[in-house]
């Protein structure tokens, strides 16, 4: 076919997935061509709550990006509150809050620096071949990794246009106050849970701030309106709405119970692998690891001449890393939607500094639901039935 460029990997869309996906592969195979797709120039700004996760640096550190935010003030007290039940405490290790503008950029500058090529361009066909995938009758690849973001058009070619359970969270910024000084906040409303608020300090006068909730399911109702998540934000944390800008909403494609990934020269990653955090909305930490996963799958079954072989190797690799543990967030999340068991987590996590680190472990990065947080509900459930109202 004339005019047709052929390369080794293209990756639709170049947020954290995206470029991942592409420092995977290179790293793998620093002689692989691969090309990386996005709509947008870069910087960008993307709706988030900036709160990158110190999982996030452990998987950039594979690939050679782990002091990508070393400029940036670690961030080591959390605050979980619903109501008056509260805990507060140091982490073990530190966040990072750094606007998705600077993060994404320089993910994509190292994605560059390794020998992808960046294009500003919009993907909106795909077409599967024996050699591989035909991208706009432009780009022919061997894989194509879909990291287009929560409204992938790439899962919608794969999966048709089935839906997981999704949430909407709006975002801003605001001056940082004494109160929310060196700290990330979350405090739970009472809406369709998780629905929270948060104020993230960024550790240079502003805070990230924001809120979301569980949308409801299709044809149950309507989803909440801007000014309704902005009420809601104001009424947790009170001065935050009225003092902060830069709003900007985004849906988010909560992770479920199994993970699935078709067979075929398609990967899916991130966000477009509908691979958000259930509990919390966290979605980075996800994003990274799978895209590196992916990267690096790809560029196997390029080399070994099966790019068609990279659908199930992607899958294996991204159950065995993250399968059980999205299995417990599934189940966490369900627990969660109850006001009660709310509660009962926080009373366990400030009796029991174990019960605290478990709950970030599973909200943050890939932890589990162990024995000793169950035994801590309970104790909590039990305790508040027991005593007078
Ligand atoms: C309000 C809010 C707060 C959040 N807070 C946190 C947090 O604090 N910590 C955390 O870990 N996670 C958080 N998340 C989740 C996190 O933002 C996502 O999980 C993360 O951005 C996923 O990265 P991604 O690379 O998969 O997708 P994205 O970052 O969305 O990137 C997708 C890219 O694809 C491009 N694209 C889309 N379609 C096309 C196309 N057809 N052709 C070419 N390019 C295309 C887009 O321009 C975009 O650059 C939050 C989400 C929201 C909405």
């Amino acid at each position: 076919m004339t005019g047709v460029e052929d390369w080794d990997v293209v990756v639709v869309g170049a947020g954290p997935a995206g470029s991942t996906a592409a420092l995977g592969a290179l790293t793998a195979d620093p002689s692989l061509r691969v090309l990386l797709l996005d709509r947008a120039d870069f910087p960008r700004d993307k709706s988030c709550g900036d709160g990158i996760a110190p999982h996030v640096l452990d998987v950039l550190a594979e690939v050679g990006a782990g002091d990508v935010v070393d400029d940036w003030t670690p961030l080591w007290e959390l605050e979980l509150a619903h109501g008056p039940a509260r805990v507060g405490g140091r982490m073990r290790r530190p966040v990072h809050v750094v606007p998705r503008e600077v993060f994404d950029a320089r993910l994509v500058e190292r994605a560059v620096a390794a020998g992808a090529e960046l294009r500003r361009h919009r993907v909106s066909t795909l077409v599967p071949d024996a050699a591989g995938v035909l991208v706009d009758g432009t780009y022919r690849a061997g894989v194509v990794v879909g990291a287009d973001g929560d409204r992938s058009m790439v899962r919608e070619l794969l999966l048709g246009s089935r839906r997981e359970p999704r949430a909407l969270a709006i975002r801003g910024y605001a001056p940082v106050t004494p109160e929310l000084a060196g700290r990330q906040v979350i405090r739970y409303g009472d809406r369709r849970q998780p629905s929270y608020a948060w104020a993230f300090d960024r550790g240079d006068g502003l805070a990230n701030v924001g809120y979301g909730e569980l949308l409801p399911g299709m044809q149950k109702g309507r989803a909440p309106s801007r000014r309704l998540l902005l009420d809601q934000l104001e009424r947790l944390i009170p001065g935050v709405a009225a003092a902060g800008d830069r709003w900007r909403g985004h849906h988010l494609p909560l992770s479920g119970w199994r993970w699935d990934q078709p067979d075929g020269p398609l990967l899916l990653v991130g966000d477009a692998a509908g691979l958000v955090n259930p509990m919390t909305g966290e979605g980075i930490y996800y994003a990274v690891a799978t895209g590196i996963s992916a990267g690096r799958r790809a560029a196997a079954a390029v080399r070994s001449g099966r790019p068609h072989g990279a659908g199930a190797s992607h899958r294996h690799a991204v159950r065995r890393l993250l399968g059980t543990h999205l299995k417990h967030t599934w189940t966490a999340s369900r627990l969660a939607r109850s006001p009660r068991l709310v509660d009962a987590g926080i009373r366990a996590a400030a009796r029991d500094r174990t019960t605290f680190d478990t709950l970030v472990e599973l909200g943050l990065g890939d932890g589990r639901i162990t024995p000793r947080l169950a035994s801590g509900l309970l104790a909590s459930l039990t305790t508040s039935r027991s005593r007078p109202t």
